[in-house]
C-alpha cells in the first residue's frame, strides 16, 4: 500500500491532481486538493502517481 498526502501549504489549487486522478483526489470548496483515499494500491496507486507527477507545486507526497 502507498500512503497519499497533500501539503495544504504548498497546494495552490491548479486542479491537475483531481482532474487526472479523480479516484484519489477531490477539490475542497476553494479548489484545493483533498485526499479521498489515503492508502492506495493497483489502479488507484497508478492514479496517485500520475497526480503527484503532474502537481506543479510538489504538494503531493507518496510514501511506501
Ligand atoms: S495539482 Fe498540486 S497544486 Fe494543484 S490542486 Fe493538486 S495538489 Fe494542489
Amino acid at each position: 500500500m502507498t500512503r497519499v498526502s497533500v501539503d495544504p501549504d504548498r497546494c495552490t489549487g491548479h486542479g491537475r491532481c483531481y482532474t487526472l486522478a479523480p479516484g484519489v483526489f477531490d477539490a475542497d470548496e476553494v479548489g484545493h486538493s483533498i485526499v479521498r483515499v489515503a492508502e492506495v494500491s493497483g489502479e488507484l496507486e497508478r492514479q496517485a502517481v500520475t497526480g503527484a507527477e503532474n502537481c506543479p507545486e510538489w504538494a503531493i507526497t507518496l510514501s511506501r
